[in-house]
């Protein structure tokens, strides 16, 4: 099969140089994953939709856009065999000029969120992690890719308050 010429920015990517840290908190309980750099749907054993937060920058030069920020990134973490996971994270398009973004995560609430899964995917006990800060307005689904998805727990039909979905 050729490859398609035309570059499209994807609508998700993976973030494996956050591992590191992922890999130092699951171990205070005894857990060691690897990241599975390889994205494939199909051979996972278990996956999860949630949401972390970030910063945005418009890549379009041109755009006057200072850049937002998101509480609601879509994630979704999957399962490999046992101790194999990864995460995909949606991109999210720019309110000026709809250009696809990529993030920069905030380290913290990502690695919340995938130890918390994994220690749960091990039939660990732990206790949900409570986010104080509020979000403001309404998700904006035209403009997450997790949305487009089918892998965001803000879109409609998947009712949820903000900041569940642990
Ligand atoms: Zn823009
Ligand atoms: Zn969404």
């Amino acid at each position: 099969m050729p490859q398609k010429k035309k570059k499209t920015y994807p609508s998700w990517s993976m973030f494996p140089e956050h591992h590191a840290s992922v890999s130092d908190e699951l171990a205070k309980s005894g857990l060691d994953f690897q990241f599975n750099e390889d994205d494939d749907e199909d051979s996972c054993s278990q996956d999860y939709d949630t949401n972390i937060m970030g910063r945005f920058r418009c890549r379009r030069g041109n755009c006057k856009t200072q850049g937002w920020s998101s509480k609601r990134i879509a994630i979704t973490i999957r399962r490999y065999q046992l101790t194999s996971y990864n995460v995909r994270v949606y991109h999210q398009r720019c309110k000026s000029c709809n250009g696809l973004s990529r993030p920069d995560l905030d380290v913290q609430s990502y690695v919340d969120r995938i130890t918390y899964r994994l220690k749960k995917w091990n039939g660990m006990e732990v206790e949900t992690p409570v986010y104080s800060r509020e979000s403001k307005g309404p998700h904006e689904e035209d403009l997450c890719e997790g949305c487009k998805n089918g892998h965001c727990t803000q879109s409609d039909g998947r009712v949820t308050a903000f900041p569940d979905y642990w």
